[in-house]
């Protein structure tokens, strides 16, 4: 395109054209060549997180002896349901098609919860986004938190940053060979455990732990488990921060969700700037020329589970944990520079530093309040629907084919497919009657009861399905299509339950 647009600019002297023409050939050369240097993908660079200590460690820490804890013990605990009913506290019973959550039980056709909960849960993502950014990546993400326990072990086993970055780059010798198998060891344990806490929540957790243990478990929880230990030791043992990098596609969400008010962990480098080692900044300083608070140590840096250099600005690669602040606390303490260099704050508060203005925060907003708003609306509702719940259920579907027959007596008959639904936990009987067709007359297919109301014994907490057969002798008009409302009624309480579908006539 280059080419094409100069050469007929070269006017009528051919030897220039001439000379031009090979300079831009050279030129692009020269391009072909960087690119080749430069290739689209580059490869890892390898990240050595240096241990940290500081307030946002401690936070850190408390948030994943909390989640784990959560996560390896929540399958042990029990909650008594009444007899015959799964005593597992959470348990999604693929079986019996429950999930069991504490006192709350779900139904398939009771769905909707799931929705619900999906709504909540991304309200409170943009939430803690408008409030102070990624929390939920640098403290509560399954990724970050195994992460930051195999980066745990792997200190452990190989030492801190510095130790071994120095092995690393050593010769092989058994105590290498050693070290790096024991923690490979480790994370494939961990990973492995991590596996089979998933697997009890599915199944009664003592009972399967058991089973598994004597090889009489089904072979789907051992498909299960291989594969989510693979998964977890790939992910936060092999990839780490790739994964927030490449793979999730939350910071491309959150960058587009945030606004001016929303807090970042931020290097202000109105404070910082221009940086320098110590001695560098005192002399500076003694001759009067200001001189920034950051000494250049790359503490920041090296304690970055990501590899990120916060000085540069907002980065997609910073989970925002904090532990940079943490560092460069330590740091600013030790050179006796008041903390936070580096912490949850705004660019437009910079600039009005910068201006002489005082910083504002603003964590009441439309945005914020929208999003609480929403939060509380819909948890509202799942908390009314579920006091509210019924006991009692009943579903209808008309037959498809044929919709009516005309029977040789001249009656009409048509026929459904009734669910009556048992959600108490003990066994109930149900009065079925039908409404809205004159002379209706309900039989249950495989009945051996003929005359009366039909009773239905169903279990607790089961679903029964029925064919059912309703007939009429009266005469209807022609093309007749009726409402016809479905009655099933405890025949102890008196409780009803209705359901309207179709009666259909030539
Ligand atoms: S730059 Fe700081 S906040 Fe961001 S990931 Fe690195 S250590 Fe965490
Ligand atoms: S830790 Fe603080 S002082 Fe050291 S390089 Fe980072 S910002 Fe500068």
């Amino acid at each position: 395109m280059e080419l094409a647009r100069t050469t007929p600019g070269s006017g009528d002297n051919p030897q220039a054209a001439g000379s031009q023409l090979h300079g831009l050939v050279q030129q692009a050369e020269a391009e072909l060549d960087l690119a080749e240097e430069q290739p689209l993908y580059v490869g890892r660079t390898k990240i050595y997180p240096q241990r940290v200590r500081g307030t946002f460690r401690r936070a850190k820490w408390i948030i994943l002896y909390i989640t784990l804890g959560i996560y390896y013990l929540l399958p042990f605990v029990r909650w008594n349901r009444g007899p015959g009913m799964p005593d597992q506290a959470v348990l999604v019973d693929l079986q019996g098609n429950r999930f069991y959550f504490f006192f709350i039980e779900i139904w398939p056709q009771e769905v909707y919860y799931l929705t619900g909960l999906l709504i909540i849960a991304a309200m409170t993502l943009f939430l803690m986004n408008a409030v102070a950014g990624r929390l939920w990546c640098g403290y509560l993400c399954p990724q970050t938190v195994w992460t930051d326990l195999f980066q745990t072990i792997e200190r452990w086993v190989e030492g801190d940053r510095r130790e071994h970055l120095q092995r690393d780059a050593g010769p092989w010798s058994v105590d290498r060979i050693a070290r790096l198998g024991i923690k490979h060891f480790l994370w494939l344990m961990v990973a492995w455990w991590t596996g089979g806490a998933w697997v009890l929540y599915f199944a009664d957790a003592p009972t399967l732990v058991k089973d598994l243990a004597t090889f009489e478990a089904p072979l789907i929880a051992y498909v299960w488990i291989g594969i989510l230990t693979l998964t977890t030791y790939a992910f936060a043992g092999l990839m780490r921060e790739q994964v927030c990098l490449y793979m999730c596609p939350w910071p491309r969400i959150q960058a587009a969700l945030t606004d001016e008010w929303a807090l970042n962990v931020t290097y202000r480098y109105d404070r910082g700037e221009p940086r320098g080692s110590v001695k560098k900044s005192a002399a500076l300083r003694a001759k009067g020329i200001p001189s920034g608070d950051c000494v250049d140590c790359l503490q920041c840096v090296h304690v970055c589970p990501t590899g990120v250099d916060i000085r540069n600005g907002p980065n997609l690669g910073c989970i925002q944990c904090g532990l940079c602040i943490d560092a460069c606390d330590a740091i600013m303490t030790r050179v006796g520079r008041p903390p936070r260099l580096i912490a949850y704050d705004t660019e437009m508060n910079i600039k009005r530093r910068t201006g002489g203005l005082a910083p504002i925060y603003r964590i009441a907003r439309w945005r914020t309040a929208l999003y609480v708003a929403v939060i509380a609306i819909v948890g509202a509702i799942m908390l009314f629907t579920l006091a509210t719940r019924r006991a009692e259920g009943v579903n209808v579907l008309h037959d498809r084919n044929p919709i009516f027959v005309r029977l040789s007596d001249g009656g009409l008959r048509n026929a459904y497919s009734v669910h009556v639904l048992n959600k108490a936990h003990e066994m109930r009987q149900f009065n079925l009657t039908v409404e809205g067709v004159p002379g209706a007359h309900v039989t249950i297919v495989g009945d051996t009861v003929t005359a009366g109301t039909p009773v239905i014994a169903v279990g607790p907490d089961q679903t029964r399905e029925l064919r059912v057969l309703v007939t009429t002798n009266a005469e209807l008009p022609p093309a007749a299509s009726l409402p016809i409302t479905f009655i099933i009624s405890d025949s102890k309480s008196g409780i009803k339950v209705r359901t309207v579908d179709h009666f259909f006539g030539p």
